[in-house]
Protein backbone atom coordinates (compact mmCIF):
# COMPACT_ATOMS: atom_id res chain seq x y z
CA UNK A 1 0.00 0.00 0.00
CA UNK A 2 3.09 1.89 -0.01
CA UNK A 3 2.57 3.74 -3.44
CA UNK A 4 -0.82 4.60 -2.93
CA UNK A 5 -1.97 7.36 -2.31
CA UNK A 6 -5.80 7.13 -2.73
CA UNK A 7 -7.95 4.47 -1.39
CA UNK A 8 -11.45 3.60 -2.22
CA UNK A 9 -13.91 1.74 -0.15
CA UNK A 10 -17.41 0.98 -1.84
CA UNK A 11 -20.12 -1.04 0.09
CA UNK A 12 -18.45 0.54 3.28
CA UNK A 13 -21.68 -1.23 5.29
CA UNK A 14 -19.81 -4.65 4.89
CA UNK A 15 -16.51 -4.31 6.16
CA UNK A 16 -16.05 -4.74 10.22
CA UNK A 17 -12.91 -3.68 9.87
CA UNK A 18 -13.99 0.20 8.48
CA UNK A 19 -13.54 2.08 11.32
CA UNK A 20 -9.91 0.67 12.31
CA UNK A 21 -8.77 0.67 8.75
CA UNK A 22 -9.62 4.20 7.69
CA UNK A 23 -8.00 5.46 11.14
CA UNK A 24 -5.12 4.16 10.05
CA UNK A 25 -4.77 4.47 6.47
CA UNK A 26 -6.01 8.47 7.05
CA UNK A 27 -4.15 9.56 10.39
CA UNK A 28 -1.07 7.37 10.35
CA UNK A 29 -0.12 6.50 6.57
CA UNK A 30 -1.61 9.88 5.37
CA UNK A 31 -3.53 8.21 2.76
CA UNK A 32 -6.96 9.76 1.26
CA UNK A 33 -9.72 7.63 1.89
CA UNK A 34 -12.63 7.99 -0.21
CA UNK A 35 -15.80 5.88 1.68
CA UNK A 36 -19.34 5.16 -0.52
CA UNK A 37 -22.10 2.84 1.91
CA UNK A 38 -25.30 3.39 2.97
CA UNK A 39 -25.77 5.06 6.08
CA UNK A 40 -28.99 3.49 6.95
CA UNK A 41 -30.65 0.06 6.24
CA UNK A 42 -34.08 -0.60 4.59
CA UNK A 43 -35.53 0.63 8.53
CA UNK A 44 -33.57 3.51 8.68
CA UNK A 45 -30.86 1.63 11.34
CA UNK A 46 -27.23 2.36 11.49
CA UNK A 47 -25.50 -0.26 8.32
CA UNK A 48 -22.67 -1.30 9.82
CA UNK A 49 -19.85 1.17 10.82
CA UNK A 50 -20.61 3.82 8.24
CA UNK A 51 -22.02 6.70 10.59
CA UNK A 52 -19.36 5.59 13.15
CA UNK A 53 -16.18 6.90 10.41
CA UNK A 54 -18.44 10.16 9.48
CA UNK A 55 -16.34 11.45 12.98
CA UNK A 56 -13.06 10.84 11.16
CA UNK A 57 -14.03 12.52 7.53
CA UNK A 58 -12.75 15.55 6.45
CA UNK A 59 -16.17 16.08 4.55
CA UNK A 60 -19.50 14.16 3.81
CA UNK A 61 -21.39 14.13 0.76
CA UNK A 62 -25.05 12.78 1.40
CA UNK A 63 -26.16 10.97 -2.38
CA UNK A 64 -29.77 10.44 -3.05
CA UNK A 65 -31.25 8.42 -5.86
CA UNK A 66 -34.46 9.28 -7.23
CA UNK A 67 -38.08 8.01 -5.55
CA UNK A 68 -39.16 5.04 -8.11
CA UNK A 69 -42.60 6.02 -7.22
CA UNK A 70 -42.65 10.22 -8.11
CA UNK A 71 -39.40 10.91 -8.97
CA UNK A 72 -38.27 13.08 -5.93
CA UNK A 73 -34.96 12.82 -3.93
CA UNK A 74 -34.87 9.52 -2.38
CA UNK A 75 -33.06 9.03 1.13
CA UNK A 76 -34.64 5.79 2.00
CA UNK A 77 -34.94 2.37 0.59
CA UNK A 78 -38.08 -0.16 0.88
CA UNK A 79 -37.15 -3.38 0.56
CA UNK A 80 -39.75 -5.25 -1.53
CA UNK A 81 -39.74 -9.15 0.36
CA UNK A 82 -40.83 -10.13 3.87
CA UNK A 83 -37.52 -11.10 4.79
CA UNK A 84 -36.11 -9.47 7.53
CA UNK A 85 -32.28 -10.07 8.06
CA UNK A 86 -30.56 -6.75 7.72
CA UNK A 87 -28.36 -7.83 5.39
CA UNK A 88 -30.31 -9.29 2.47
CA UNK A 89 -27.77 -9.21 -1.14
CA UNK A 90 -30.15 -7.70 -3.62
CA UNK A 91 -30.61 -5.37 -6.45
CA UNK A 92 -33.89 -3.56 -7.88
CA UNK A 93 -36.00 -7.40 -7.58
CA UNK A 94 -35.79 -6.83 -3.71
CA UNK A 95 -34.86 -3.05 -2.84
CA UNK A 96 -36.37 0.52 -4.34
CA UNK A 97 -35.00 4.10 -3.35
CA UNK A 98 -38.19 6.06 -2.06
CA UNK A 99 -38.37 9.71 -0.97
CA UNK A 100 -39.98 10.47 2.59
CA UNK A 101 -42.83 9.84 2.07
CA UNK A 102 -43.15 6.75 0.17
CA UNK A 103 -40.86 5.62 2.68
CA UNK A 104 -43.57 6.31 5.40
CA UNK A 105 -46.40 4.94 3.27
CA UNK A 106 -44.41 1.79 2.25
CA UNK A 107 -44.02 0.94 5.63
CA UNK A 108 -47.49 1.02 6.67
CA UNK A 109 -48.05 -0.73 3.51
CA UNK A 110 -45.67 -3.48 4.39
CA UNK A 111 -46.82 -3.48 7.98
CA UNK A 112 -50.49 -4.29 7.06
CA UNK A 113 -49.42 -6.93 4.37
CA UNK A 114 -47.59 -8.84 6.87
CA UNK A 115 -50.70 -8.24 9.58
CA UNK A 116 -52.96 -9.80 6.84
CA UNK A 117 -50.76 -12.70 5.63
CA UNK A 118 -50.06 -13.25 9.74
CA UNK A 119 -53.91 -13.55 9.95
CA UNK A 120 -54.45 -15.67 7.04
CA UNK A 121 -51.63 -18.08 8.50
CA UNK A 122 -53.32 -18.57 11.77
CA UNK A 123 -57.35 -19.18 9.80
CA UNK A 124 -55.19 -21.64 7.96
CA UNK A 125 -53.57 -23.39 10.28
CA UNK A 126 -56.40 -23.53 12.41
CA UNK A 127 -58.73 -25.08 9.95
CA UNK A 128 -56.67 -27.97 8.96
ZN1 LIG B 1 -41.75 9.42 -3.66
Amino acid sequence: MRQLDVIGIDEAQFFEDLYDFCCEAADHDGKTVIVAGLDGDYLRRSFGSVLDIIRLADSVTKLTARCELCGKRASFLLRKTEETQTELIGGADVYMPVCRQHYVNGQVVVETTRIVLESQKIQCSSLA
